[in-house]
Order: C-alpha cells, then sequence, then structure tokens
C-alpha cells in the first residue's frame, strides 16, 4: 500500500488525484488536503462566477473524492497547521498542487495607494475567498484601469461593466453584487503594455464584450498593424483580433452608458493621488525587433480611482520547499521537486494555461510517482492514520468531503432567486453548518 498527498483542491489536486486513482486501483491512498473547509481552489476563488460552464468540471472532481480510496481534508493549512517535514514523514509522496493565487506586483511608485489591488484580491472579492471578504474596492469614482491583456483583466473589466440583471445565473457573492449596483464607475481602462497582436486574451473571453447590456468596447483603428499581418497568427490568435478588429470598425454604442476601453502601448510608470489612487500616469510604448515594449518618453495620465493590476501570479512559498524566484513556482524538473515530492498545476508550470492544462500535468507526475514506487509496493507510511493523530494532537478539525456537501447544500438553500448558490465566506459562516 502506497500513501500519497495532494496539496491543494483545485483541478491540478483533482486531475492528480484521478490519475493516482488509475495507475494504483486499490494499492494506495489518496489524502487530497486543502487549507480552506471547501474544496475546488481556483473553480470557486478564481473562475468568473457568470461562466458557470467552466465552474461545471467540479462534478468531474467530485467523481475523483467519492472514490473509495481517496479523501477530501479540508481546513489544513500546510505549513502551519502540518509542517512539510512532518507531511513528507507521513506519506510516500507529497503532490503539490497549490496553484498561483498572490498578485505579482508592477514595481512602481504609488502601487500600495488605497484604490490599488490585484486581480487575485478583486477576483477573490467577488468570488467569496475568505482572505478578501472585506476588501471593499473603490467603486465611487467615475473611472477604473486594469492593468495588463490576459483573460483575467478581461474577467475583471466585464465583472465591473455588467449591470444587476446580467449577473443572474451566477454565483457572485451577495457583498459585491450591492457594492456593484452601487458602483459609480463609467470608464473602464484596459491599460496593455504592448499591442493588439501582443494580447493574451482568447476570443470567447474577448467576444463577451461585444454583447453587454450597458457597456461598449472601445478600440482605436490605428492601434492595428496592416491586416495582412494577422495571416501569420495562429488561428485562435488571429480569431480574438478579428474581433477587436470589429470592436474597432464598429466603434463605440453611444447609447450604452459604459465604455470599456483598450489603451494599448500603454506602460504603467506611476500611480498618483492624494493619499489615495486618483490617476495612473502611463508612457507610450513602440516594439522593438523581439516585441518588447520600449518606452518612447511620451507620457499621459489616466484618471482612475480603482486600479486593479492584473499582470500575473505566483505560487506562495512554503517553508522546506525550493523555489524558483524568476518564474514565481517551485523549483522542479517536470514536476519533480525531490524525492517523494513533486509539484503540479500553476505550482509545477507558473500561472499560464486553462483548466484542461492541468489534466495531462497531474497524470505526467502520477506516471512519475508510479515509476518511482511501482504500484503493489509498500513504503511503511502512516498516511491518513498517522494525520489523524496529528490533528487530534493539535486540536484541529479537519472538514470531509461530507462536510463540504452539508456546507454544499446550505449554500444552495441560502441562494437568491436565479443564482445556484449564496456562497460562504467566512469560517465561522462554514463551521456553522458544521455544527462548529
Ligand atoms: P496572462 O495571460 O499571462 O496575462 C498577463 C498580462 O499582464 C499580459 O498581457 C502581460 O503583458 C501583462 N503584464 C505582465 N507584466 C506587466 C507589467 N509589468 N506591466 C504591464 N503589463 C504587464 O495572465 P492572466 O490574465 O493572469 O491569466 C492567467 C492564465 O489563466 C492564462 O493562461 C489565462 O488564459 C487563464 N485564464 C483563462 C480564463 C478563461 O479561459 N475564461 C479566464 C481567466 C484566466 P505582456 O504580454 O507584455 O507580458
Amino acid at each position: 500500500m502506497r500513501h500519497f498527498a495532494v496539496v491543494g483542491s483545485g483541478p491540478a489536486g483533482f486531475y492528480t488525484a484521478e490519475a493516482l486513482v488509475k495507475a494504483y486501483g486499490d494499492q494506495a491512498r489518496i489524502d487530497i488536503i486543502d487549507r480552506y473547509p471547501v474544496p475546488y481552489g481556483l473553480i470557486r476563488f478564481g473562475v468568473a462566477p457568470d461562466h458557470q460552464s467552466l465552474k461545471a468540471v467540479s462534478k468531474r472532481y467530485d467523481k475523483v473524492a467519492e472514490e473509495d480510496q481517496v479523501r477530501f481534508v479540508g481546513n489544513i493549512d500546510i505549513g502551519e497547521a502540518v509542517s512539510m517535514a512532518e507531511l513528507r514523514d507521513l506519506y510516500d509522496a507529497v503532490v503539490l498542487a497549490t496553484g498561483a493565487p498572490h498578485d505579482r506586483k508592477l514595481g512602481i511608485a504609488g502601487e500600495d495607494l488605497p484604490g490599488v489591488v490585484g486581480s487575485a484580491e478583486f477576483v477573490g472579492w467577488y468570488n467569496g475567498h475568505p482572505d478578501f471578504a472585506d476588501l471593499a474596492p473603490q467603486l465611487d469614482g467615475a473611472h477604473a484601469a486594469v492593468v495588463g491583456n490576459g483573460n483575467v483583466a478581461l474577467d475583471c473589466a466585464r465583472i465591473l461593466a455588467k449591470n444587476h440583471h446580467e449577473f443572474e445565473g451566477s454565483d457572485i457573492v451577495g457583498h459585491a453584487l450591492e457594492a456593484l449596483d452601487r458602483s459609480a464607475i463609467r470608464t473602464i481602462t484596459i491599460l496593455g503594455r504592448r499591442g493588439p497582436h501582443q494580447i493574451s486574451m482568447t476570443p470567447k473571453e474577448l467576444g463577451e464584450l461585444g454583447h453587454l447590456e450597458i457597456a461598449t468596447p472601445e478600440v482605436e483603428v490605428a492601434d492595428f498593424p496592416p491586416i495582412d499581418a494577422d495571416d501569420a497568427l495562429e488561428p485562435g490568435h488571429r480569431k480574438s483580433i478579428t474581433i477587436l478588429r470589429d470592436f474597432a470598425a464598429r466603434g463605440a454604442d453611444e447609447s450604452k452608458a459604459r465604455r470599456i476601453v483598450f489603451d494599448f502601448f500603454a506602460k504603467p510608470l506611476r500611480i498618483e493621488g492624494e493619499g489615495k489612487a486618483e490617476r495612473i500616469i502611463v508612457e507610450r510604448t513602440v516594439l522593438d525587433d523581439t516585441g518588447a515594449a520600449l518606452g518612447t518618453g511620451e507620457t499621459y495620465t489616466v484618471p482612475a480611482s480603482l486600479i486593479i493590476t492584473s499582470i500575473g501570479y505566483q505560487t506562495p512559498r512554503i517553508p522546506g520547499v525550493p523555489y524558483d524566484e524568476r518564474g514565481g513556482k517551485f523549483a522542479n524538473d517536470r514536476g519533480r521537486i525531490a524525492d517523494g515530492l513533486y509539484a503540479v498545476g500553476w505550482a509545477r508550470r507558473g500561472p499560464t494555461g486553462t483548466i484542461g492544462t492541468n489534466r495531462p500535468d497531474g497524470y505526467e507526475v502520477a506516471d512519475q510517482v508510479a515509476a518511482a514506487m511501482p504500484p503493489g509496493s509498500d513504503g511503511g507510511k502512516r498516511g491518513a492514520e498517522g494525520l489523524a493523530a496529528l490533528l487530534d494532537e493539535r486540536g484541529i478539525r479537519s472538514t470531509s468531503f461530507d462536510d463540504w456537501r452539508a456546507i454544499e447544500a446550505a449554500e444552495s438553500a441560502a441562494a437568491r432567486p436565479g443564482s445556484p448558490r449564496e456562497k460562504f465566506v467566512r469560517h465561522h459562516e462554514w463551521l456553522k453548518v458544521l455544527g462548529g
């Protein structure tokens, strides 16, 4: 018998557990451990609340959690409640699937002013992440800016641009919906340091901006290279550029109250304001031969009392685990960190790729684990039994998959009309359901 711990219950963690079940059958026990009492990581806290079809993938993860060999063990912070050394002592292999939930910083003056938030914070706020429930983003000004040209920047801009009615069917948390209902924001500027050809936005997500009820996208025709240049693009990317070109050709719909302005070739220099963010100073750029943004020295001001930096994420460190500073992830070789210690998903590769990209990742690491400790072998580890003893000793209450089902039922029962659930956000709300 082999005992495995997967740390993190987002897509990467669940695909790894699924792959380990396939590789080992009844010859392994797998604990999926999460610091929160509830599972699914990115699916619950990261995927946009108005993208419910993407969230449906959690049904597949439910099936994994229901396997006899698999347990969900929530409410356990590895590095705090249990150390990495203790975990490695208890299990034959530990797989880190901790994602990349921390914002990368722009590193410019004024970034710490009130009114400036990272996309992980903003997304966490509207998605019911307990760490960001009290964020209270600045929604009382007329102007917001989102820095970055990726899909997360699009998510943030779209959430700011929608009216109440457009959140029907979503699971946006009540506190965010109420605040957004009162929002005074009319202009959302998306700042890209490079041009339209260099965006990291996918067609479906970009296309949504063309169908908003009270907001209109604005793109400058002059920002594009000649249309022939699109021929060299990969087809999916070309589709995104075609959508952008279409926005530019159509022009803004003046009948709509909110504008989403694409400001390309705009590199943030500093954020200014009296005690809070009021504006962002940007420098016009041109692209050099390698496609990098070069400042031209020409600067201008974009008014914004809410500034969301959406420029990528980092994996939080865990004491005792080697870290790749530049990549913002665990130092690893194709997922292997050390004997018996692996990383998958964004903790392995850095914050790129869709939910599905994590599947081959998890399977590849499970193959490596199976090659190092063949099914049928025994490592003499205590696994779940040892973890339970340790938690008992420390008076720590973990949550099970059945506990999650109880929380899920209570969230569904509390849902406002048209919403699949009303997410509980704070520890005491979760534990109340469990009689704690
Ligand atoms: P991303 O796709 O890597 O985009 C990051 C953006 O930040 C890029 O446009 C980058 O510009 C810009 N940036 C980086 N450093 C900057 C700086 N110092 N100043 C100005 N701009 C800077 O990251 P993401 O949007 O966080 O998304 C993460 C992953 O999740 C992606 O793979 C994404 O597709 C995926 N995702 C998917 C969905 C969906 O499918 N619905 C939704 C959300 C996220 P440069 O190109 O110039 O570096």
